[in-house]
């Protein structure tokens, strides 16, 4: 297999993983099963190398340049059915399921999609694992915990149908071209389907201004007076700010509201 050359699009949020130890370590990682792959950005196909030779993989790529050099990178294992090579845009493609089949995600996301590409991952049933890197602050957001001044939503939305733990830090360093801010691999073993989206419109006006009260900010929605009686029940303090409540409190919370 020769390695390409290619001039990194920034359009496609295109930066090429290099580290041959990182990639080994986003291996080593992948939870042990016998689940499809979904490779999302295959890109060069560096990661993807490694992949093929461990499990059969389903990649999506909207770069049709690349489309063309990862053809001719994997004919083999195209000819094989070890590497399905699907061109375009994931997002136009995925509907509720990505898969008709169990899959993990594992992938280097282009990062000005990532947390919706994380979002859809969590809400595809089909979808059993996410193994991902993305912008590390982005990692640290989904593998956050109550009490941490990064925990918002999207790290009550990850405990709610499973756990996430970031597996490593990678510096700008180990891409080219390098981006501009640190990056993380991080992992969410999924165990639940994610909650009723109306949770979630909950969860946002709850964390709509994160510094403010919880109970300021969910009063600009729902009855103050019905929202001071369900604080009171779940011993909610009215001054708790939303960063410091945990994940089973908002499903009471919810509950309750409903
Ligand atoms: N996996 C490669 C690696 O690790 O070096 C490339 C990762 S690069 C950060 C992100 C990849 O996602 C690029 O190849 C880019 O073209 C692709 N991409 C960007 N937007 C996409 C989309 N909407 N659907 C599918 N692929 C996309």
């Amino acid at each position: 297999m020769n390695k390409p050359k290619v001039v990194a699009k920034k359009r496609y949020g295109q930066n090429f993983l290099q580290d041959q130890a990182v990639l080994r370590k986003i291996i080593e990682s992948m939870p042990k099963n016998n689940h499809k792959v979904v490779e999302i950005g295959p890109g060069l196909g560096d990661l993807t190398k490694f992949l093929v030779n461990v499990k059969s993989v389903e990649a999506f790529e909207v770069d049709t340049e690349l489309c063309e050099l990862l053809r001719s990178r994997f004919k083999e294992e195209i000819a094989t059915d070890l590497l399905h090579l699907h061109c375009g845009d994931v997002l136009e493609v995925w509907k509720s399921s990505l898969m008709d089949e169990p899959y993990d995600l594992v992938a280097n996301l282009p990062y000005y999609i990532a947390t919706n590409i994380i979002l859809k991952a969590l809400e595809d049933p089909m979808c059993k694992n996410i193994l991902v890197m993305v912008q590390l602050e982005v990692a640290e957001k989904f593998c956050a915990k109550e009490g941490e001044k990064v925990f918002n939503s999207l790290g009550v939305i990850t405990q709610s149908v499973g756990s996430a733990r970031i597996i490593v830090k990678v510096p700008p360093t180990a891409f080219d071209p390098q981006p501009k801010v640190d990056s993380a691999v991080f992992l969410i073993e999924k165990q639940r389907d994610r909650a009723d989206k109306e949770f979630e419109t909950m969860l946002r006006v709850a964390f709509s201004q994160p510094r403010k009260t919880l109970m300021k900010n969910l009063s600009a929605k729902y009855d103050k007076k019905m929202l001071q009686e369900i604080f009171e029940t779940l011993e909610l303090s009215n001054t708790i700010r939303p960063h410091q409540v945990a994940t089973q409190d908002y499903h009471q919370l919810y509950t309750k509201i409903r």
